[in-house]
C-alpha cells in the first residue's frame, strides 16, 4: 500500500477495505487515491470529481466501518478533488461528510494468528492456463499435502506481474478455509530482511525466531531479496531449515531461478530438492480470459473487440494489462463514454506493444549487429571466444532481450546457447550500457537500424 507509506497505523485498516470490496475494486477506486489523516478526519486526495463520486456513494461507509473497527473512531471523510479538472472544486468545508452514524462498535472477529494474508487473491480468481498450470497444481498440491516431503519446499519463479504473490496468497487462504487455526505467514523477503534487522536491533532475535518456528505454512515472496544479504539469508537458513525439520511447508517466490540466485549453497541445494515451477507469459487466449474475469469483477460495460485489443498489446506482464484496463475504464467512466479500441489505442499509446515492435526478430538484429561490428552471420552461432566475436554476440543476445518478446531459453536456442549465457550477456552489456555513454549511443544507432531494417 504505497499511498499509504506515512501512515503505518492505516494499513491494516486498508487492507481490511481491499479484502471487503475486493482487489480489482480497489485497484480501480481506492489504489489511485492519496490518504491523509488527522485527529478524526481523513482526507481522501483525488484525481477527479469522478471517483471523489464513487467512493462517496459506494466506498465510504465501508471505509468508516473500517476506522470504526480498527481505531474506535468514528471518522469524517474529506474529499480533496485535484484543481484540473474543468468542473467547480468542491470547497472542503461542505465536503466534510459526517460519517455513517453506527451505533455500537461491531464485535472484531480477532484473527488467532497475523497470517498477512491478502484474501481477495484465491484459486478461484486465478485463471489457469498453460503458462502457469504446473505452477497452479503444485500450489494446488501443497495445500493438499501440507508439508509432504515431495512438495517441500516449493519454488514459485517468473518474470515479475505474472502471478507469483497471487499464488502465495492463495495457498495461503485456501489452508486457513480449509483449517481457520492454522498457523500461515506470508511476508516478502523485503519484509524478512528489515524484520531480523529490527530483531537484531531490539535484541529480541530469540523472539523474532521463535514467531517463524512454529508455522505450519511459511510463504515469503521474493526471495531474491534476502540473497547475498549474509546476516538475513543465515537467519533464513535456519528458519527454513527448521521448518523443513520438522515437515512443515515452505513456500517460496523468486524473480529468477533458484541456481540464478547468489545464495549459500546448502540452502541452494535445499531449494532444488523440492518443486520449482515457473510461471510462463500468458498467451493471448489466457490475457483475455484474464480481462473477461476483471470485466465482470468491476462490473463495467467494455466490449470483446476491446478487450482482445488490450491483450494483444500488452503481452509480458499481467499487472499492466489489468493497469491498463482499470486506466481506460476510469477514463471512460470520467467522460461518460463507451470504450472503443480507438480511445484505447489513444490512451495506452505508452505502453501498447506497437508492430514494428513485434516483427523484430533475432535474424535482423543478428543483421545489424554483425555488419556494425563487422563479424559473420554464422559466428553468432559458433563456439568462437575470441573476444572480437564474442562482445558483438553478447551485445546481440542483449539486444534480442530488449527488442523481442522471447523467452531466454528461446533467444538461447537462436543463439546455440543456454539462456544463463543469454542471462550473462544480457547483464554485462546493459552494465556497459549504464557506465559509459559513448557505447550507450552506439547501441541507440544499433536500435534505430534494427527497427529501420524491419520496416522494410
Ligand atoms: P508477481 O508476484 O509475479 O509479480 P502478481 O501475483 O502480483 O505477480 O500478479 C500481478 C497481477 O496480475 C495481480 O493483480 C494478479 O491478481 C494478476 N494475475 C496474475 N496472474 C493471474 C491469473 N492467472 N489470473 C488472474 N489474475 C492474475
Ligand atoms: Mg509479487
Amino acid at each position: 500500500m504505497d499511498n499509504l507509506q506515512a501512515y503505518p497505523l492505516l494499513v491494516p485498516i486498508f487492507q481490511d477495505i481491499e479484502n471487503i470490496i475486493g482487489k480489482d475494486t480497489y485497484d480501480m477506486w481506492l489504489r489511485p487515491a492519496r490518504f491523509s489523516y488527522e485527529g478524526t478526519v481523513l482526507t481522501i486526495s483525488l484525481p477527479n470529481q469522478f471517483w471523489g463520486k464513487t467512493i462517496r456513494e459506494r466506498y465510504q461507509h465501508i471505509i468508516t466501518d473500517a476506522f470504526l473497527k480498527h481505531l474506535g473512531a468514528e471518522i469524517s471523510v474529506v474529499y480533496d478533488v485535484a484543481a484540473q479538472e474543468p468542473a467547480p472544486a468542491v470547497s472542503s468545508a461542505q465536503d466534510v461528510i459526517p460519517a455513517r452514524p453506527v451505533p455500537a462498535a461491531p464485535a472484531i472477529k480477532k484473527n488467532p494468528f497475523p497470517s498477512r494474508l491478502n484474501s481477495s487473491y484465491t484459486f478461484a480468481n486465478f485463471i489457469e492456463s498453460p503458462s502457469n498450470r504446473f505452477a497452479y497444481k503444485a500450489a494446488e498440491a501443497v495445500v493438499h499435502k501440507l508439508g509432504n516431503r515431495e512438495n517441500n519446499p516449493l519454488v514459485i519463479y517468473s518474470s515479475p506481474g505474472l502471478g507469483k504473490t497471487h499464488l502465495l496468497h492463495a495457498i495461503g487462504n485456501q489452508i486457513l478455509k480449509d483449517n481457520p487455526n492454522a498457523k500461515v505467514l506470508y511476508m516478502s523477503g523485503e519484509e524478512f530482511v528489515s524484520e531480523y534487522i529490527e530483531a537484531l536491533q531490539n535484541k529480541s532475535s530469540e523472539s523474532f525466531r521463535k514467531k517463524y518456528r512454529s508455522l505450519d505454512c511459511f510463504l515469503m515472496d521474493d526471495i531474491q531479496f534476502v540473497a547475498g544479504k549474509a546476516a538475513s539469508e543465515v537467519e533464513f537458513f535456519y528458519t527454513f531449515n527448521a521448518l523443513f525439520e520438522s515437515r512443515k511447508q515452505i513456500v517460496l517466490s523468486s524473480d529468477r531461478t533458484p541456481q540464478q540466485l547468489d545464495l549459500d549453497e546448502r540452502l541452494s541445494s535445499r531449494l532444488l530438492s523440492g518443486i520449482i515451477a515457473e510461471v510462463k507469459r500468458p498467451s493471448l487466449e489466457t490475457r483475455i480470459a484474464i480481462l473477461r474475469q476483471k470485466r465482470e469483477s468491476i462490473n463495467f460495460d467494455i466490449g470483446d473487440d476491446v478487450l482482445s485489443f488490450i491483450a494483444e498489446g500488452i503481452q509480458t506482464n499481467i499487472r499492466e494489462l489489468e493497469g491498463s484496463l482499470f486506466r481506460l475504464v476510469a477514463y471512460c467512466g470520467m467522460h461518460g463514454v463507451t470504450p472503443t479500441i480507438a480511445i484505447a489505442k489513444e490512451l495506452l499509446a505508452d505502453i501498447l506493444v506497437s508492430e514494428t515492435d513485434l516483427s523484430i526478430n533475432v535474424n535482423s538484429i543478428k543483421k545489424v549487429v554483425g555488419k556494425h561490428f563487422n563479424i559473420k552471420m554464422e559466428d553468432f552461432n559458433s563456439k568462437r571466444k575470441t573476444q572480437s566475436i564474442a562482445w558483438p554476440r553478447q551485445i546481440a543476445m542483449f539486444l534480442a532481450t530488449e527488442l523481442t518478446d522471447l523467452s531466454l531459453p528461446e533467444i538461447g536456442r537462436e543463439f546455440n546457447r543456454d539462456h544463463s549465457t543469454v542471462v550473462h550477456a544480457r547483464d554485462v552489456v546493459k552494465e556497459k550500457v549504464a557506465a559509459d555513454p559513448f557505447f550507450a549511443a552506439e547501441i541507440n544507432q544499433v536500435i534505430l537500424d534494427i527497427k529501420a531494417v524491419d520496416k522494410k
